[in-house]
């Protein structure tokens, strides 16, 4: 039995996770659930999933909560401590890091301080503390195994072939709802039109920087650390049909791709099953459909957000923590009216500039440009 931490179990990624969970009952507990504020929420789950420790990670609603919702066999804890407890419990196999933002990156931590299995959906981790979550990883021997679809396609590419015959990796995007737009039309974008997404159904703040491209920036950042890549063997296609989840390039030409129909429950399970593959709750590609598979350059004129990828992915250091930061706080300033579309990669790049960049942070140094970033684009004016 693989006993399961599912943080951020109330999200998009969580609630897949808990159908795939579901489906294996035979080989896969839940045993930790977490959530930050829809506790009643938690609490449904919690009574369908009889977890052992349940976690509301903001600790302003410890007086909220109505304890009687949840089963009587769970514990329930408080505030980021929780998270930590949890993640590195010795009677927790795996965990699923399904939390949004930089606020997944202590648990990720402490799980693979803890030499566990990390399921890491929380790409801000890797993009804020890439090169110090690695090789934690290699001291602890934690295996961590990417749940982003592009991520794991990458990962079972990779099985293909050596790493040193790796010519590059070519990461998928669909292009997001504004696929095909001019920067003059992207302009006047609303929020509903950029949560509007083609073929994606996930949180808002990934949903938003699907729409800008920021994503598929975040996620180069993302493979640069977790399969030790220069910036060089990084590149992006524009793949609408999400189908192709991205592609190995080798040395000789063979080009080695993963492909399903857009699903998260597959990448997921990966995570879990890994070295194995199980019969799967993913819907499978139907071969006797006619099908077009398409693939266009991106346009980095209308997206700026990639080009701060390749850049960030570059120079590594203290850049990821301050991109992150500051697309964290642009976007919810987005969402909030406060900020425009375009304004949000035009912000980043500028409170990317003006930062002190610092080559071999410490974690501590990563915060502190953390704090610094977001500090900035809550006063950031046009
Ligand atoms: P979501 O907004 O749907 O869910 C986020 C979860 O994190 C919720 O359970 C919420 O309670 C919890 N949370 C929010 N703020 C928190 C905080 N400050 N502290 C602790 N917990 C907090 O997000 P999502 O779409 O499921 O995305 C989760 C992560 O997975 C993100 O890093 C995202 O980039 C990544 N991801 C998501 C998808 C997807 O399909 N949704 C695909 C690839 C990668
Ligand atoms: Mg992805």
């Amino acid at each position: 039995m693989n006993r399961i931490a599912v943080l951020g179990a109330t999200g998009s990624i969580g609630t897949s996770c808990l159908d795939v969970i579901a489906h294996h009952a035979d080989r896969l507990q839940a045993v930790a659930l977490s959530a930050n504020g829809r506790w009643q929420d938690l609490a449904v789950q919690a009574q369908q999933f009889r977890p052992r420790w349940c976690i509301i990670s903001n600790p302003e609603l410890a007086g909220a909560v109505d304890r009687g919702a949840f089963p009587r066999e769970t514990e329930l804890l408080f505030g980021a401590d929780g998270l930590e407890f949890v993640a590195s419990h010795p009677d927790v196999d795996s965990v699923v890091c399904g939390i949004v933002g930089a606020a997944g990156l202590r648990s990720a931590w402490a799980a693979t301080e803890a030499g566990k299995r990390v399921a890491i959906a929380n790409k801000e981790t890797l993009v804020v503390a890439g090169p110090l979550v690695m090789s934690l990883a290699a001291r602890t021997g934690a295996t961590l195994i990417p749940v982003d679809s592009e991520h794991s396609a990458v990962y079972q590419s990779l099985l293909a072939g050596r790493g040193e015959d790796v010519r590059r990796v070519i990461l998928t995007a669909s292009g997001g709802p504004f696929r095909g737009w001019s920067r003059e039309r992207l302009k006047d974008v609303t929020v509903a039109q950029a949560l509007a997404h083609p073929t994606w159904t996930m949180g808002r703040k990934i949903t938003i920087d699907s729409a800008t491209l920021m994503n598929k920036a975040l996620e180069l950042i993302e493979a640069r650390w977790l399969f030790g890549l220069t910036r060089e063997q990084l590149a992006v296609v524009v793949h609408p049909q999400s189908v192709i989840h991205s592609l190995v390039e080798y040395v000789d030409g063979s080009v080695v791709c993963q492909l399903s129909p857009p699903d998260m429950k597959l990448p997921i399970q990966y995570a879990l099953s890994w070295p194995e593959r199980w019969e799967g709750v993913s819907p499978r590609m139907n071969w006797q459909e006619a099908a077009k598979l398409e693939f266009f350059p991106p346009d980095t004129d209308a997206f700026p957000a990639l080009e701060l990828g390749f850049e960030v992915a570059g120079r590594g250091g203290t850049c990821g923590a301050v991109l992150n930061a500051a697309n964290e706080v642009a976007v919810e300033r987005f969402l909030a009216g406060s900020l425009s579309f375009l304004d949000i990669p035009a912000a980043c790049r500028q409170i990317l500039n003006a930062h002190t960049f610092e080559p071999q942070p410490t974690l501590t140094d990563l915060l502190r440009q953390d704090a610094w970033a977001r500090q900035e684009m809550m006063q950031w004016k046009v």
